[in-house]
């Protein structure tokens, strides 16, 4: 008999060699592998050939995780849903400091402390099966419920921001209200990702739950994304990410779940306890060196109190950017191209700018010593700017955190509102006037509005509340979670069952 291979299937053959080697000798990247740390009995005993949860063909992805879903349905009661989240939260709270290194590795964004915050803020403050209620309505004519209902197989989209949180975040949700789910993550993110799915498919496993209710496309791309969203098996697509990726979504014709982008603005009015609102402001915005959807991304201070304000962030370690300093900051940080088109009336092009991709996410202190200035302690860099500045236009995801003074509190208001770009995402206010905190709330209607505290506080982070890591702005849900990604299935039981009897 002869058997002929192509050169796809001898390099196929080859990568699951290492794939093994790497397995046997228990590292991955020089990581503990995951496989390790669950039973080796239980990945002899679903590990597929195809080196699932992780799949080279989104067609075999969708169907492994489609048999799994089914499987889901029919055999497992809500206590083992319970049973597999309570596994998936361990799993992950075990390995959190390892999943930040890898992430922090690979994508070389933010910082490694922060994301072991964001980690544990995923696996203990993501609701569960708890989420799920069941609404009951009876009277002379009967009996009607109404149950959450899985969707199916979800198709997720995850960014580079957040990969493996997010992949937490979701897949608690998605589990909890008995979905499965394929991920094409960012595929600057492929490495700790396929860490992370391969790590909860383990304890999905360990704690009773059939394999593949999360699976991975390999090598994510557009391309992969588009096999995703036309398979028929696909009943529901959750995106998180940029505006780009939510208009795909949205042009898909399925249903969609779009998270999108922000631009948090900050007021801060003449009532506010100043030196707090430093305190909180660089708090936020530094973290993770403002890679968050969700991070503080210009200021709206007035007049009145500006100075006190800045005063205050100087001490709490910010570091104003003198003018020309502020000049190289941005040469360093954005690209500036002439817009196309006709030339306004002095002759001159507009600039349009952009965040320069290499800068997204690095520390406050490493775009000093680009510029050629040493200090040390500092977290964010301060500009005083005004409104149409690339700095408050742009979501720069950089510690770069420009301030615009206002007259009084209603153009604050005006300013932050036409800043936030209509991304109806995240806004906070710093004030005592509760007449002011409603009239900006209303007037910028984000998902997110957080009074007096950084805006972590709006996702649980020392604040009250469940956390999510995709907020889903652009098609309403908001904050997302088990109860988000279910169908309401209404069962009437008629004549008050009196026929019956
Ligand atoms: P991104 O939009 O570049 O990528 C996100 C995902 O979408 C990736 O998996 C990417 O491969 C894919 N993608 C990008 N453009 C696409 C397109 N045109 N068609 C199909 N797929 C596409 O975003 P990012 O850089 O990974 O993450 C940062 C962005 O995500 C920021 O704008 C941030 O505000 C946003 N974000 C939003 C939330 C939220 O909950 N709303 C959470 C995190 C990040």
């Amino acid at each position: 008999m002869t058997i002929s291979l192509t050169e796809r299937d001898v390099a196929w053959i080859i990568e699951q060699v290492i794939k093994n080697v790497e397995q046997a000798a228990g590292t991955h990247n020089g990581h503990v592998s995951p496989v390790k740390t669950a039973s080796e009995a239980t990945i002899g005993k679903t590990e597929s050939s195809t080196g699932a949860p992780l799949f080279v063909s989104v067609a075999e992805a969708v169907s492994a995780a489609h048999k799994a879903q089914q499987e889901y349905t029919a055999n497992f009661k809500i206590e083992d849903r319970n049973n597999i989240i309570a596994s998936i939260r361990e799993a992950a709270k075990r390995e959190a400091e390892t999943i930040a290194e890898m992430i922090f590795e690979e994508t070389g964004l933010g910082r490694k402390e922060d994301k072991v915050a964001k980690i544990l803020l995923a696996v203990l403050k993501t609701p569960g099966v708890e989420d799920l209620k069941t609404t009951a309505i009876s009277g002379d004519y009967g009996l009607t419920i109404e149950e959450m209902a899985p969707f199916g197989v979800i198709g997720a989209i995850t960014p580079v921001t957040n990969p493996a949180e997010t992949i937490i975040n979701n897949a608690i949700s998605m589990l909890a209200a008995g979905n499965s789910v394929v991920f094409n993550v960012h595929p600057s993110s492929v490495k700790c990702c396929s860490y992370v799915v391969r790590l909860l498919d383990s304890a999905i496993r360990q704690g009773g739950g059939p394999a593949n209710l999360i699976t991975m496309i390999e090598n994510p791309t557009i391309d992969t994304l588009n096999e995703i969203a036309s398979d028929p098996k696909v009943n529901l697509l959750v995106g998180t990410g940029g505006a780009g990726l939510v208009r795909a979504l949205l042009r898909s014709g399925k249903k969609t779940i779009g998270a999108g982008a922000g631009n948090p603005p900050v007021v801060v009015d003449e009532t506010a306890d100043i030196e707090h609102a430093a305190k909180s402001i660089i708090e936020g915005a530094a973290f993770d060196n403002n890679i968050l959807c969700i991070a503080e991304k210009e200021v709206f201070a007035v007049q009145a109190i500006a100075d006190e304000l800045i005063y205050h962030m100087l001490q709490n370690g910010a570091y104003m950017l003198g003018r020309q300093e502020l000049a190289k900051v941005m040469d360093l940080t954005l690209t500036a191209d002439e817009k196309s088109g006709a030339a306004s009336c002095s002759g001159k092009r507009e600039i349009e700018y952009h965040v320069k991709k290499e800068w997204i996410g690095k520390s406050a202190e490493s775009i000093l010593n680009a510029i050629g200035v040493k200090k040390d302690n500092i977290k964010i860099l301060l500009c005083e700017v005004d409104f149409s500045h690339p700095y408050v236009q742009l979501e720069q995801m950089m510690p770069v955190l420009p301030i615009v003074r206002c007259t009084d509190v209603d153009e604050a208001i005006t300013m932050a509102v036409r800043a936030e770009q209509g991304n109806q995402h995240t806004a906070s206010i710093f004030s005592r006037d509760v007449v002011n905190m409603t009239r900006f709330a209303k007037a910028i209607n984000t998902t997110l509005f957080v009074k007096n505290a950084p805006t972590l506080a709006g996702v649980g982070y020392k604040g009250e509340g469940s956390t999510t890591f995709t907020i889903a702005g652009p098609t309403g849900e908001g904050v997302t979670s088990a109860k988000t990604f279910t169908r309401v299935r209404r069962c009437t039981l008629a004549e008050g069952g009196f026929r019956i009897i």
